[in-house]
């Protein structure tokens, strides 16, 4: 296919999903709830790469901010193209580059069309990028811009749930509705969270054959707060470990979620993309 042939049919199937995007339901729709699709295995086949999802089901992307760069990258390539949003946020790890203006530069771009979330925001006491007070410090600080512009909130959590329960309950009342992704925790983590009214979100990690204990939590959690995802370029599943993630690999997390539950794929689908329109509410404005 030539070029302008492969623009033209991305052009007409991007048509089609946008106007099924939030009328219609009778066909599979998928969501890829968080994808760096900014970070730099992604580059010059950033089109392809969203075509394969497309043809793959997946109607829609959230293409994931981790630094103020990188936020307003996420917002320029929701503005071009329709399958896209935006979340813009400050990585955990990269909490102690981030100046006050970065923060309020992104509580500015919050307020862009595309921008459905803030985030990626959260704790990480697995990685040493970054002393926890200065974490924890610019999650509160996060939490308030999206409470403040009702937008949820997409968190990161890696070996810091006993950080992250509590100043959660702590900030309660001034705390936005979101999302943990890549839900990695225990049963009693997930309980936790669901229980302060987040979703849970999963992704490759569900197809590792170590992952008994994931694959546990994705039978018993109320499948109303479930979303999938891919974390690409990172967390490939299996089958494709090694290689590069990209957002048409969430059909195979959507299959091994099906395998789990009893269901079919186009009941996952109907289900986790009602979950992530209900969240991400500002993707059907
Ligand atoms: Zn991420």
């Amino acid at each position: 296919m030539t070029n302008t042939k492969a623009q033209m049919s991305n052009a007409i199937t991007y048509k089609v999903l946008s106007f099924e995007f939030c009328h219609l339901n009778f066909l599979i729709m998928l969501i890829d709830t968080h994808a760096h699709l900014t970070d730099k295995k992604f580059g010059p086949d950033l089109e392809e790469v969203i075509a394969r999802a497309a043809e793959q089901g997946v109607g829609a992307i959230i293409d994931v901010g981790d630094s103020l760069v990188s936020s307003m990258q996420c917002i320029e390539h929701a503005t071009r193209n329709a399958m896209l949003f935006a979340s813009v946020g400050i990585h955990p790890n990269n909490a102690e580059q981030a100046s006050a203006d970065d923060l309020r530069r992104i509580t500015d771009l919050a307020d862009a069309p595309r921008v459905v979330a803030i985030g990626e925001t959260g704790l990480d006491f697995y990685r040493h990028h970054a002393r926890h007070d200065v974490q924890e410090e610019l999650f509160k600080n996060l939490l308030r811009v999206a409470a403040r512009k009702r937008l949820p909130v997409i968190m990161h959590c890696r070996d810091a749930y006993k950080g992250l329960l509590p100043l959660l309950g702590e900030m309660r009342g001034d705390c936005p509705n979101g999302v943990l992704h890549c839900f990695s925790g225990e049963i009693s983590d997930a309980e936790a969270i669901i229980g302060m009214g987040f979703s849970i979100s999963l992704g490759g990690p569900l197809t590792y054959p170590g992952n008994v204990g994931l694959r546990e939590i994705a039978r018993r959690v109320p499948i109303e707060r479930i979303l999938l995802e891919t974390d690409c370029p990172y967390l490939p599943p299996q089958g494709k470990r090694g290689k590069r993630n990209e957002p048409a690999n969430v059909a195979l997390v959507a299959e091994a979620l099906a395998g789990l539950r009893g269901m079919t794929v186009a009941e996952i689908a109907e289900v986790t993309s009602g979950n992530a329109k209900r969240l991400f509410g500002k993707m059907c404005d």
